[in-house]
């Protein structure tokens, strides 16, 4: 075939305009769309071969070969894989072929920056060359023709291109740009090492270039060779080297990788020096195809409290890079997890934008987020040996007790984030709720779940008690606990800052509701017997007019004054009503400059403390009133309004 000349289609022409047109802040993507070009054309050569295996011809190993020639201003992009006939040439390099492409140039919208933009980070395939190209030259042959049969294509990435038939030795293609003079800094190895490293690293087919050497140049003084030589250069050495790790870990057969190797590929992709607490790793098949590796950190990150920190998750298609940080690939309250996602389904084009409406990306969310579930559900069931019923303590396995303990180091780093996800993932919630550990009144440390709980009940028993508290201390000794401690009831101590407003989405576990015990009146059902009822109705009785004048003193500051039977060491404490928000939670929001709504809480009583008995007929009865108020509040980790006023008060009365 001699010389012909083609039109573009229309679309591409449209393309290739803006392309050349264009100037781009990270044209450096032209490189990872021309490999990874390379790389579906040995992957489909790979599988001819299944039923062919003379397509190999004598040339078995697939590779991608870079190389450049500064003098002739050209950079070469060469595979061995599966070629294109002339007819493939002008059907593949002349149109729009792909969907996405094609969606994707409807979007243009002519203005040129906006476009050049968008052409920069989504990438148009092999078009991308015209990016850093004047020119194109394609040599190409597919594999199983006569050498004779050989195509180049060539195009200036205007309106047309042309084609004519060449002998080409080796099968396969080489994509030759003729650099435009802005673009020369690609001629450059350091240059081409550095974006193969950043996009290319995965690709497990080896990328080659040309080994240089330093040579030194001619004499400085040919007649003293004592003078030295001038500087020679960087020069060509004839050997090839391959400049990409050539290996994506994770294609790679589980049982085929060291722990080591996983903790290293880690530390690689994470910048985490130290080791990750565990990993989960699977190739998920089904109507999405993916792989998973995911790692959970051993420690927390310092701006792991930042919400708008994005996920720690490297998103690629089939073995290419797409991109960092795809939050769109793991919900909000997972961002800790680190890992790699690869998917075999997504288009390499594939944009934040994109991400964010892709069935196909909703599917490995989730997928995701039931993996890292399941791993933590393993973590939680090995956290401590399992306890022996029957006086023989189960031998545990290497596996098991390399597990011992992982759990609560965990969760001491990263409890309090996945708690967010009781507000942000319903669907989850459940699971999660049995993630969740606490102190308690009778357990120091953060270990107790809510089915522990449950399972020490007491008879009776009907609702899971709780305090949220700024400090363990405070919960700890706060006296609403008062009547739980003398009852022996276990209370869960909540001490993390979003307990609360995780809390507000968690009514009940396991058909068990959760009460705070520093709100609504004071109930505790069955588990109050009838004499200390008779005794509480009786005291409220005799307490009314009292209750009627503190009510009165305190109309400012209490919601309501009324007796409780909650209390037993101490004089007073403050609740708020059943729906209301905390004064802890009130007070958060305050210091973090967010609006709360004004809590007016209601002062309870206990009739049974001799400062109470002592209100009646007292003449200091409003300031004690006031005293009252105001240490109950400073009890539950409050501040008095006006904290001189109660300074004064109290010196008053003490003297
Ligand atoms: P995409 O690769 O996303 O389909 P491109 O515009 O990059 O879109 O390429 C269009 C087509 O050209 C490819 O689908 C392929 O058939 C062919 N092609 C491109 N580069 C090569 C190559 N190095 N070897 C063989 N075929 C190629």
């Amino acid at each position: 075939m001699s010389k012909q000349t083609h039109a573009f289609q229309a679309e591409v022409a449209q393309l290739l305009h803006l392309v050349t047109h264009s100037l781009y802040s990270n044209r450096e993507i032209f490189l990872r769309e021309l490999i990874s070009n390379a790389s579906d054309a040995c992957d489909k050569l790979r599988f001819e071969a299944l039923n062919n295996n003379g397509l190999y011809e004598d040339a078995p190993d697939l590779q991608v070969r870079l190389s450049f020639d500064q003098a002739a201003k050209t950079l070469t992009i060469t595979d061995n894989g599966i070629g294109m006939t002339a007819q493939e040439a002008i059907d593949h390099l002349g149109t729009i072929a792909k969907s996405g492409t094609k969606d994707f140039v409807s979007k243009l919208s002519g203005d040129q920056k906006s476009d050049a933009q968008l052409i920069g980070q989504f990438g148009v395939g092999f078009y991308s060359g015209f990016i850093v190209a004047e020119k194109i030259t394609v040599e190409t042959r597919r594999a199983g023709t006569a050498a004779a049969e050989g195509v180049r294509w060539i195009s200036g990435g205007t309106g047309d291109f042309e084609v004519e038939t060449i002998t080409r030795a080796e099968r396969g293609t080489s994509v030759i740009l003729h650099l435009r003079e802005e673009a020369m800094e690609y001629a450059n190895t350091w240059k081409l090492k550095e974006i193969v490293g950043k996009y290319a690293d995965h690709i497990s087919l080896p990328i080659l270039m040309e080994k240089e050497e330093w040579q030194d140049g001619e004499l400085i003084d040919p007649s003293n060779e004592e003078a030295g030589r001038k500087p020679g250069g960087m020069l060509k050495t004839g050997e090839w080297e391959t400049i990409n790790k050539a290996s994506a870990l994770w294609t790679r057969p589980k049982k085929d990788i060291s722990d080591e190797q996983y903790a290293d590929f880690y530390k690689q992709i994470s910048r985490d020096f130290e080791a990750p607490l565990t990993w989960t790793h699977n190739r998920v098949e089904g109507s999405t195809e993916y792989t998973q590796l995911l790692y959970i950190p051993g420690k927390a990150p310092q701006d792991l409290w930042n919400r708008d920190k994005k996920a720690g998750i490297k998103l690629y298609v089939k073995r290419v890079f797409i991109m960092d940080e795809a939050e769109a690939l793991m919900p909000s309250y997972l961002r800790f997890v680190k890992g790699v996602v690869d998917s075999a389904d997504l288009p390499l084009n594939v944009s934040r934008e994109l991400l964010q409406e892709s069935r196909d990306v909703k599917a490995i969310r989730e997928g995701c987020t039931k993996r890292v579930l399941s791993m933590l559900e393993d973590l939680a069931k090995h956290d401590k040996a399992p306890e022996s019923t029957d006086g023989v303590t189960d031998v545990l396995s290497e596996e098991d007790k390399a597990k011992l303990g992982q759990y609560s180091k965990f969760y001491a780093e990263f409890g309090a984030v996945l708690k967010e996800g009781l507000g942000e993932d319903f669907g989850n919630q459940a699971r999660l709720s049995k993630l969740l550990r606490f102190a308690s009144s009778t357990h120091d440390t953060v270990s107790v779940s809510f089915a522990d709980y449950k399972a020490r009940m007491k008879e009776g028993q009907d609702a899971i008690y709780y305090i949220t508290a700024d400090t363990l201390a405070a919960a700890k000794n706060s006296p609403q606990l008062e009547v739980f401690k003398k009852k022996g009831i276990e209370v869960l101590l909540m001490t993390d800052r979003v307990d609360e407003w995780a809390l507000n989405f968690v009514n009940e576990f396991d058909g068990t509701p959760l009460q705070s015990v520093a709100k609504g009146a004071f109930d505790l059902g069955k588990l109050q017997d009838e004499e200390e009822k008779k005794a509480a109705e009786d005291a409220a009785e005799t307490f009314k007019p009292v209750l009627a004048k503190l009510k009165e003193a305190l109309k400012d500051k209490a919601e309501d004054v009324r007796v409780t039977s909650r209390l037993v060491d101490s004089p007073a404490c403050l609740v708020v009503t059943d729906d209301g928000m905390s004064m802890q939670l009130a007070r958060m929001l305050k210091q973090a400059g967010q609006q709360a709504p004004e809590v007016k809480p209601v002062l309870e009583v206990n009739p049974e403390h001799a400062l109470v008995k002592k209100l009646d007929g007292s003449v200091h009865f409003h300031d004690l009133a006031h005293i009252l108020f105001d240490q109950a509040l400073l009890a539950e980790g409050g501040l008095p309004a006006d904290p001189a006023a109660y300074v004064k008060r109290v010196n008053a009365l003490l003297s």
